[in-house]
């Protein structure tokens, strides 16, 4: 996100990371060799009318945005996929998702894609599926085997138990939860969407809520006339994105005071042209 903000800024603006080890487990999940090699093994089963166009999401390495940029494909957030996903099928056959794969299958069954043209792409077993030319050729969906952790953690039983325990509750999950959890959800949607449904229920309604612990937290602060928790009773923060805590921010803003820039965000030039290219493909479905 750092880096894509660099991306998108202005030259006179500079970015700062309060704490450089700050990030997503899940964008790691995915690097630029891994998938060039994905790309090319693609390419040489499926031929060069392959049309496969790659979709990146927001938490993704800014040269992965750029891959996107430099081959027809464009980067999502998990508020536009669904607009992402059917711009992609106008552009070309099929999709190379990446790195969550729960986000990637949950959009195209939204979309329609049927669950034997979704392929799961194991970087770090590539083609190791049987019948690879056959199965690739029928799929419209190529997965990457990535995931959030936290979002990983939310089960159909925990529903079944929330239901059991507060007849009548809401059900709302995150679409980087599973397929399965998304399915026995009430509803299913971005961070933007899970606030939106909240705030416009009436008081006194009750909420189960899949997503990361701060922010049904702050979620529940901000709705004191509704009864809302966490699905999971076992506390589900984001142990990477956390670290960006107040204590570096006040650090970074003390030495801001004293005229340092520290922990500046910087993309190469080259990089920064690309990922610019995928960024502005999906800003313009806007
Ligand atoms: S909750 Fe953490 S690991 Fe999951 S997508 Fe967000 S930043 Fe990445």
């Amino acid at each position: 996100m750092a880096e894509s903000a660099d991306v998108l800024s202005e030259p006179h603006q500079k970015v700062i990371l309060p704490n450089p080890a700050a990030g997503c487990s899940m964008a790691d999940m995915a690097n630029i060799a891994e998938v060039e090699e994905c790309w090319e093994l693609l390419h040489e089963t499926l031929g060069d009318d392959a049309g496969i166009i790659p979709v990146t999401y927001m938490n993704s390495a800014a040269n992965l945005k750029a891959f996107c940029g430099a081959n027809g494909g464009i980067v999502c957030t998990s508020s536009n996929a669904p607009k992402v996903i059917d711009w992609a099928f106008k552009q070309g056959k099929r999709v190379l998702f990446f790195p969550d794969q729960h986000l990637g299958r949950n959009t195209a069954a939204h979309y329609g894609i049927a669950a034997d043209q979704m392929v799961v792409w194991d970087p770090k077993d590539p083609m190791a599926f049987d019948d690879a030319e056959e199965v690739l050729a029928n799929s419209k969906i190529i997965l990457w085997k990535g995931h959030c952790s936290t979002h990983m953690r939310f089960s159909v039983e925990q529903i079944e138990k929330a239901r059991i325990d507060y007849p009548g509750i809401n059900v709302i999950v995150h679409p980087e939860c599973r397929q399965e959890v998304v399915n026995a959800a009430d509803l299913y949607g971005s961070t933007e969407y899970i606030i939106e449904q909240i705030e416009k229920a009436p008081a006194g309604s009750q909420w189960a809520v899949a997503t990361e612990i701060n922010l049904v937290h702050r979620i529940a602060q901000e709705n004191p006339d509704k009864f809302i928790f966490c699905l999971d009773p076992i506390v589900c923060p984001c142990s990477t994105m956390y670290r960006i805590h107040p204590a570096y921010v006040a650090w970074v803003l003390e030495e801001l005071l004293d005229g340092n820039v520290i922990n500046q965000i910087s993309v190469d030039e080259e990089t920064a042209h690309w990922a610019r290219v995928a960024l502005q493909r999906m800003l313009d479905l806007a």
